[in-house]
């Protein structure tokens, strides 16, 4: 439903500009690990599809990380399936809809797991850590632990946001894929 359409080799490029920090940590996690648990594939993969990223490119996405990992055939044999699945491509056909930021507040994320919104399921230093790496400090950074202390967590993805694309975001945020459209209709305005 987004007008804006990802392709693979953008996708770096576009977390660093306009993936709120749940999607940026997963990624960061995957680049690293070359692995996420079903729980982040899950959460992460039908936010990309969301944003526009077609199965072909999410398949040879997923690839290329996981078969560092476990090897293609692996990958081919116990992972492209539910990916194909994500796109209902396999089983009932359903086409998933990517997760809410409620939905996605409230997992239960367990050890290894990077899944979960990291306002919400985050320390507060490795908070701080992420949003300093976002180039979100001072004043604001100050604001943001603050509406996290009150458990605002959306607020605080909200005033990031404002943050770190200096304008006012009047309806909050409430969906990553929202984050991501709205984040990039600022700027390509
Ligand atoms: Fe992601 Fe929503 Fe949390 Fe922001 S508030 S980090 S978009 S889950």
């Amino acid at each position: 439903k987004d007008a804006v359409e990802i392709s693979l080799k953008d996708i770096d490029q576009l977390a660093k500009s306009s993936f709120p920090l749940c999607m940026r940590h997963m990624l960061d996690k995957l680049r690293e690990n070359h692995h996420l648990k079903h729980g982040g594939r899950m959460q992460f993969g039908l936010f990309l599809k969301g944003a526009g990223l077609k199965l072909e490119d999410a398949l040879a996405f997923w690839r290329a990380e996981f078969s560092q990992k476990v090897g293609s055939e692996r990958f081919d044999k116990e992972y492209a399936y539910s990916i194909r699945h994500n796109y209902g491509k396999e089983g009932k056909r359903t086409d998933y809809t990517s997760y809410s930021c409620q939905k996605i507040i409230s997992a239960t994320p367990g050890v290894g797991d990077h899944h979960g919104c990291p306002y919400r399921h985050f320390g507060d230093e490795n908070l701080r850590a992420a949003l300093n790496k976002m180039g979100v400090g001072g004043h604001a950074l100050e604001e943001i632990m603050d509406k996290v202390k009150n458990r605002h967590y959306q607020l605080a993805c909200t005033l990031t946001f404002e943050a770190t694309h200096g304008v006012s975001c009047d309806s909050g945020i409430n969906h990553p894929n929202q984050y991501f459209s709205e984040s990039q209709k600022v700027l390509r305005a």
